[in-house]
């Protein structure tokens, strides 16, 4: 029997996650702050749309979020009407989102006082993955509930790696997007400076493709999103500062020093004051471009 799926945020990659459960044939409840975007998802999916989190927990075996940050998941789950004193024991919290490892572990405690299980689960790949269910899972958490959450993960994801602990995942994914991160900017930098140069964006982009230079950002950013003036890859702007704060944060309570971590994170949080809220975060070129005068 198909475990009854609960999902809570329903933006640019919770909307594509949950239609994928859908599909795959799970009884699927969801939920969105944005009540017309609930309804949409429901219309389209044959999901049904959910009133209030606790709403989605009475309703589920399995409860995914897909939030943006570690605070919103607590609200879901502790706030008014929120979904954890609604979640029967035995039930299962896989937190999809991107968030600060101190925090899901103190989620995951609060959670297992009342039987409930909770994982991290957070995902890298972007809008298009989610889209094709192509997404790099990582999980943390005790083996037994990720064996559980694992068929659901692969609905969305081709690669599950567990990771170790609760919270483990999401230091992993922050770290990931501290090197995504700081591969973007610095490639950035390379196209800027060749232009002044004299090199041609288009012929630097293919040359770095072929070459040591490559990386995600060469590979799948630069023209589509940067090159084109389009800036509109699907992640924000807000939620990779905020990752590179966790990650920072990780240096932190670890105690190491990583000068260029920070520096990376200086730069990105500069970007997104000058460029205001709501960005897409391959609008940081266009900071790039103007603090290095072109
Ligand atoms: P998003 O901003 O597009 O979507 C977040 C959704 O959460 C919105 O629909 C919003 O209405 C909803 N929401 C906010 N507060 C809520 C609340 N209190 N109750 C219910 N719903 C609420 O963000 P996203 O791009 O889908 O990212 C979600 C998470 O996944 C983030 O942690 C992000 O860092 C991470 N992530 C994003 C990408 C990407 O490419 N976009 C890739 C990997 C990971």
């Amino acid at each position: 029997d198909m475990p009854r799926i609960g999902f809570i945020g329903l933006g640019a990659m919770g909307q594509p996650m949950a239609t994928l459960v859908a599909k795959a044939g799970h009884p699927l409840v969801i939920f969105d702050v944005n009540a017309k975007l609930t309804r949409e998802i429901a219309d389209a999916t044959g999901a049904r749309a959910a009133a209030t989190p606790a709403d989605v927990a009475a309703d589920c075996d399995i409860l995914v979020t897909m939030l943006p940050s570690s605070a919103v998941v607590d609200v879901v789950l502790n706030g008014e009407a929120g979904a954890l004193d609604a979640l029967g024991a035995g039930s299962l919290i896989v937190e999809m989102s991107s968030g600060v490892p101190e925090s899901t572990k103190s989620m995951a405690q609060a959670a297992a006082a009342r039987g409930v299980s909770l994982i991290d689960a957070p995902v890298s790949g972007g809008v298009s993955r989610a889209r094709t269910g192509e997404l790099a899972i990582m999980a943390g958490g005790e083996a037994a509930a990720i064996d559980r959450a694992e068929p659901v993960l692969r609905i969305m994801g081709n690669s599950v790696v567990r990771t170790g602990a609760v919270g483990s995942a999401h230091a992993m994914k922050a770290l990931n997007n501290l090197v995504s991160a700081g591969g973007f900017l610095i490639g950035i930098e390379a196209l800027l400076i060749g232009a002044r140069f004299g090199l041609d964006p288009e012929v630097m982009v293919d040359v770095l493709n072929a070459s040591t230079g490559m990386n995600n950002s060469t590979q799948k950013k630069f023209k589509q999103f940067v090159l084109s003036r389009k800036f509109d890859a699907g992640f924000g702007l807000d939620l990779m500062v905020k990752d590179l704060g966790i990650a920072l944060g990780v240096a932190r309570t670890t105690d190491t020093t990583a000068p260029f971590a920070g520096l990376c994170r200086d730069i990105w949080a500069a970007g997104q004051k000058y460029l205001g809220p709501g960005q897409d975060h391959t609008a940081i070129a266009c900071f790039s471009e103007m603090v290095g005068g072109a």
